[in-house]
C-alpha cells in the first residue's frame, strides 16, 4: 500500500468521469451482487446535448458560447439541477456534477432524476445585456431538452433568480397556453418562485450540521457555541451559512473570495462582512481582519472548514495540510478522491456534497409543487419542512455509516471497489451514496430494464 506521503508526490487523475467512477465502485464494495450488476447503468449519463451558439455582444462582435444540459438518469423522475455559467465549463464536468444530482435526488428522497447544465463563459467580464442573450439563446438551442416534467433547470454557480426569470419566458414564449412555471425552479417570487429558495442551501447545510453535531459522532464538537468557523466562498450559500452558525453561537473567524481570505480571532460579523463586499467586490482588507492568500486560508487552523466555492480546492497536495477538524462541502465536489483517503486516515469527517448541500434541490422541489398546484407557502413551512428532511437523511447516513463500519466486506469484491475498500474505513459519502445506489436499483429493478 502506498503511503500517503508517496502519494502526494504523485500527479493525481482528478477528470471528471474517472472520479465519478471511482466513487461509485466504492460504494458498490458495499452493495449485493444484483446492484453491482447495475454499476455500468448507473455510471452512464443518459442523455448529452452540446451546442455552440452565437450572441452579439455589447461592441457589436459576434462570440460563440457553448452550452451543454446532461441528463445522467431519469429512474426517479425528470432531471433536475442547475445551470452554471464559468469560463471552466466542460461537458464532463457537467456529467460529472448531473450525477451528483441523481445521488443526492435519491439520497435526500425527492421524486427527481439528476441532471446539469452549463455554459462556459465569464459573467464578471460580460454586461447584464450580454447575460440576457446569452441565456435566451442557450434554453432556445435546447428547445425541448427541458420541460416541467423531462429536465427541470435550477441557479448553481454565476447564475440566480434573474437568470431563471429568463429562462422562463424564454421557454414560455416557445411554449405558449399553458402553465409553465415548473420548468424552471429558483425563480423571483412573484413569477413563482418559492419562499426560502435562495437561502435554503445555505439553511439546509445548517440544519444537517447541527444534527450531525447533536449525535456525538465528531467526538470534539458537540455544541456549536463558540466552535470557530472559517468559510471558503462568501457567496450565496457561504453567507447564509455564516449568519446561520452565528446566530447559533459559533464565531465566525475567516472568510474568503476569489481574490484572497481574511481571518479574525474574535469573530467576523457577516453582515458587515456582506456590506463590505457588495460595496468593494472582495471581502478582502475587511477592516479589523488579517488577509491571507487563498491556499494559506484553506490549511488555517479552524474547528469546521465550510467548501462554498469551486471543485477540487481540496486535492492530494493540500489535504495533509488541513486542519479543521470537520469539513463541510457546501460546493460539489470540492474534495478529491485521494484527499478524501487522507483526510479520512487523518479522522476529520466531511460532511458531504450530496448531504450537505441538497436543502438546494430539496427547496427547488418545493418551489416545483407550489407551482403546479397553483400554491403559495409560507416561509415557516418551507424551512420546517426543510429542517426535517435534512434531519431525515443526516440520521439515515449517519445510522447506515455505524452499520457499514462493522461489515466485513466480501472477498469478491475486486477491481476499483476492491482496493477502496481495502485501504480506508468507510466515510460519510460513501454511507450516503449507499444509501442513493440502494434506492436508485430498487426503483430501476421495479421498473423493470426496457424491454
Ligand atoms: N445547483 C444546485 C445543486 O447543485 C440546486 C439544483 C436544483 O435546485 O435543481 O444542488
Amino acid at each position: 500500500m502506498t503511503a500517503d506521503n508517496d502519494l502526494a508526490r504523485e500527479p493525481e487523475d482528478i477528470e471528471p468521469t474517472h472520479v465519478s467512477r471511482q466513487r461509485l465502485a466504492r460504494a458498490m464494495a458495499y452493495l449485493d451482487e444484483s446492484t453491482r450488476n447495475l454499476f455500468e447503468f448507473l455510471n452512464a449519463p443518459r442523455h448529452a446535448v452540446s451546442v455552440s451558439f452565437p450572441v452579439q455582444m455589447e461592441d457589436g462582435s459576434v462570440r460563440v458560447f457553448n452550452g451543454y444540459r446532461v441528463i445522467h438518469n431519469r429512474s426517479l423522475g425528470p432531471g433536475k439541477g442547475g445551470i452554471r455559467y464559468h469560463p471552466d465549463v466542460t461537458l464532463d464536468e457537467v456529467r460529472f456534477l448531473a450525477a451528483l444530482m441523481t445521488w443526492k435526488c435519491a439520497l435526500i428522497d425527492i421524486p427527481f432524476g439528476g441532471a446539469k447544465g452549463g455554459v462556459a463563459c465569464d459573467t464578471k467580464q460580460l454586461t447584464e445585456n450580454e447575460i440576457r442573450h446569452i441565456t435566451r439563446r442557450f434554453i432556445t438551442e435546447l428547445g425541448d431538452a427541458i420541460g416541467p416534467y423531462t429536465d427541470i433547470p435550477a441557479p448553481d454557480l454565476y447564475t440566480n433568480a434573474q437568470t431563471m426569470a429568463w429562462i422562463y419566458d424564454t421557454y414560455d414564449t416557445l411554449h405558449p397556453g399553458r402553465n409553465n412555471l415548473p420548468v424552471v425552479t429558483g425563480k423571483p417570487l412573484d413569477i413563482g418562485g418559492s419562499e426560502g429558495r435562495q437561502e435554503a442551501t445555505g439553511r439546509g447545510l445548517f440544519f444537517a450540521a447541527q444534527r450531525l453535531i447533536s449525535t456525538n459522532l465528531l467526538p470534539e464538537l458537540t455544541r456549536l457555541e463558540g466552535v470557530r468557523i472559517n468559510i471558503q466562498g462568501f457567496g450565496n450559500v457561504g453567507s447564509v451559512a455564516a449568519r446561520a452558525f452565528r446566530e447559533a453561537g459559533a464565531l465566525i473567524t475567516g472568510i474568503s473570495d476569489t481574490q484572497g481570505g481574511v481571518y479574525c480571532s474574535d469573530g467576523i460579523d457577516p453582515d458587515v462582512a456582506c456590506a463590505y463586499k457588495n460595496e468593494h467586490g472582495t471581502v478582502v482588507g475587511l477592516p479589523g481582519t488579517q488577509s491571507l492568500t487563498n491556499s494559506a486560508f484553506l490549511e488555517h487552523a479552524c474547528d469546521i472548514l465550510i467548501l462554498a466555492a469551486l471543485s477540487n480546492e481540496i486535492r492530494i497536495d493540500n489535504a495533509g495540510r488541513i486542519k479543521a477538524r470537520f469539513i463541510i462541502e457546501a460546493a460539489n465536489g470540492p474534495i478529491t478522491p485521494a484527499a478524501d483517503r487522507i483526510l479520512n486516515g487523518r479522522g476529520i469527517r466531511v460532511l458531504p456534497d450530496i448531504l450537505a448541500n441538497a436543502g438546494g434541490v430539496l427547496v427547488s422541489y418545493f418551489e416545483w409543487v407550489q407551482n403546479n398546484e397553483n400554491e403559495r407557502w409560507e416561509l415557516a413551512q418551507v424551512n420546517a419542512k426543510l429542517k426535517a428532511k435534512m434531519q431525515n437523511a443526516v440520521d439515515a447516513v449517519v445510522n447506515r455509516w455505524q452499520n457499514l463500519s462493522t461489515q466485513e466486506l466480501e472477498p469478491a469484491s475486486q477491481g476499483d471497489a476492491g482496493q477502496w475498500a481495502e485501504s480506508t474505513p468507510i466515510d460519510l459519502r460513501t454511507a450516503a451514496l449507499v444509501i442513493a445506489i440502494e434506492r436508485l436499483a430498487r426503483v430501476t429493478m421495479e421498473r423493470g430494464v426496457w424491454p
